[in-house]
């Protein structure tokens, strides 16, 4: 699932408390999350006197040396963070968790998502004195907490969070608590698990799986949720609770073996594919899904039309990092040297083609045409989720309007422009429909539909976020 189409920021956060593996834990925590940000690493650690940490750029085999794994042994405490950042903070200092020092002790923090009034709650922080070391939202919350001058640990961060706007996922660690919190929409994944006595936190369940914790359950938007010596505190900071976890979430990004509410990815995006089917009124002798992220949708969708699910694409691992930066051609021979047609399956075939999503159009029109040059008789494309035709701002990024090819053109003109024979959406109220009966509160569509459920104060997105605060 590795980016190569551009931007991106979805992020990944492991934590673990008192646990004699701590900062092995976090580690094999964040290689399962490892997906949901490559960019950039990092672990901080605390023993009930001090935090340490150590971060880096890169994958995160690549950001932490076996030295600097030496150095965290010893720590029962433990954050971590995988960062997939925009272009303009592609920079060590913005690469989690931060690690503050002051004579009121460390901060350790980790956050996923994105702030949507952090450029307002900055300036006001710059214009009392506050010094920032990074150009990321996520900063906000230190300054707010360090401002704060109650000596109750919990008031601090209940007042600081309640001046946060937008989509978090917050760890932070001090020398003898973890605090866990996320915002009244729940927009970002966030589960609770247990390690032998201990417990743990994760964007993924995944992550539970790769460390060998129980998935214990989601953790509820508004929840606030402290461990310490104490023991576990499960507490709010907000009684404002309006669920509007991500649907990209479910369509693409989390791990297919990742569960939400105990139900796996792969389930949803299959259920998402037998929605498709109904509502795709097309012939044809195989079904292929463009792999990974689609298989499962394709899967269900060709259960429920009837038509045989076949390999007709491959996909090479390997084709990474390298090539998430560089405009639109780099994009196009990133893709190609993703993905590739098995000529023997799609030889003479009428193909549904199912993909997740389209965003600029890249890899749909791509695969349309290697599909006709392996021999394809007709090329269909099924897309498992509904037109994307805005950006996001609450932590994914999925461009700007005019990269965003639905939020220009109609699904005809895309059509035309991919060279498919035809193209059928999902329909916003079946992607409902399916999420629903999975017990869903309430999911956020707004790159869909445009029904921002969190009011975007600053009217800036991420990846022109940094460079405003850079004041570039
Ligand atoms: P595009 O080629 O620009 O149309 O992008 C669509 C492809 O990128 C699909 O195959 C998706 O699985 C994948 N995709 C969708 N959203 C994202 C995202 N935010 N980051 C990375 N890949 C994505
Ligand atoms: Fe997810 Fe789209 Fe909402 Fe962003 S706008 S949080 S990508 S559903």
């Amino acid at each position: 699932m590795y980016d190569i189409r551009g931007l991106n920021e979805e992020c990944g956060i492991f934590g673990v408390w008192n646990h004699e593996r701590a900062s092995e834990l976090t580690y094999i925590g964040l290689h399962s999350l490892q997906h949901r940000g490559q960019e950039g690493a990092g672990i901080v650690c605390a023993n009930g006197e001090y935090l340490f940490g150590a971060r880096g750029m890169g994958l995160l085999t690549e950001a932490l040396s076996k030295d600097q794994l030496v150095s965290l042994r010893e720590f029962p405490h433990a954050i971590g963070h995988v960062r997939y950042a925009t272009t303009g903070g592609s920079e060590l200092s913005n690469v989690q968790p931060f690690l503050f020092k002051s004579h009121r002790g460390d901060l350790g923090l980790a956050h996923n998502g994105n702030l949507v009034n952090a450029v307002r709650l900055r300036e006001a922080l710059e214009d009392d004195g506050a010094i920032f070391q990074t150009s990321s939202d996520s900063e906000v919350l230190a300054h707010l907490l360090r401002k704060n001058k109650s000596s109750d640990r919990k008031t601090r961060m209940k007042s600081a969070l309640r001046q946060l706007k937008g989509a978090f996922a917050f760890v932070v660690l001090d020398e003898d608590s973890l605090t866990i919190a996320l915002d009244d929409h729940g927009v970002r994944p966030l589960m609770l698990g247990k390690i032998d006595d201990s417990y743990c936190v994760a964007s993924e369940t995944c992550a539970f799986t790769a460390t060998g914790a129980e998935y214990i359950r989601d953790i509820e938007p508004g929840e606030l949720i402290t461990l310490s010596d104490d023991g576990i505190d499960f507490d709010r900071y907000t009684d404002s609770e309006k669920p509007n976890m991500c649907s990209m979430e479910y369509i693409y990004f989390a791990r297919a073996d990742s569960e939400f509410r105990h139900t796996s990815t792969y389930t949803i995006r299959k259920s998402l594919g037998k929605q498709l089917a109904r509502e795709m009124d097309v012939d044809a002798d195989i079904v292929i899904g463009v792999p990974d992220s689609s298989l499962a949708a394709a899967k269900g969708f060709s259960e429920e039309a009837g038509i045989k699910q076949e390999q007709g694409l491959l996909k090479n691992r390997y084709v990474g990092r390298t090539f998430i930066s560089a405009g639109q051609e780099a994009r196009e021979r990133a893709v190609r040297m993703k993905l590739s047609p098995v000529r023997d399956v799609v030889e003479g075939k009428r193909i549904i083609v199912i993909d997740d999503s389209i965003v600029r159009g890249t890899t749909s029109r791509f695969i349309v045409k290697a599909l006709r040059k392996a021999g394809a008789k007709e090329v269909h494309m099924g897309v498992s989720s509904p037109p994307l035709k805005n950006p996001c701002f609450y932590g994914i990024d999925v461009s700007t309007h005019a990269e965003i090819i639905a939020s220009q053109k109609s699904t005809e003109e895309i059509r035309e422009e991919i060279d498919a024979d035809s193209l059928t959406y999902l329909s916003v109220d079946a992607m409902h429909d399916v999420y629903h009966s999975y017990g869903s509160r309430g999911q956020c569509d707004a790159c869909f539909t445009g029904n921002y459920p969190i009011e975007i104060i600053d009217q800036v997105l991420p990846q022109e976020k940094d460079l405003k605060t850079k004041g570039v």
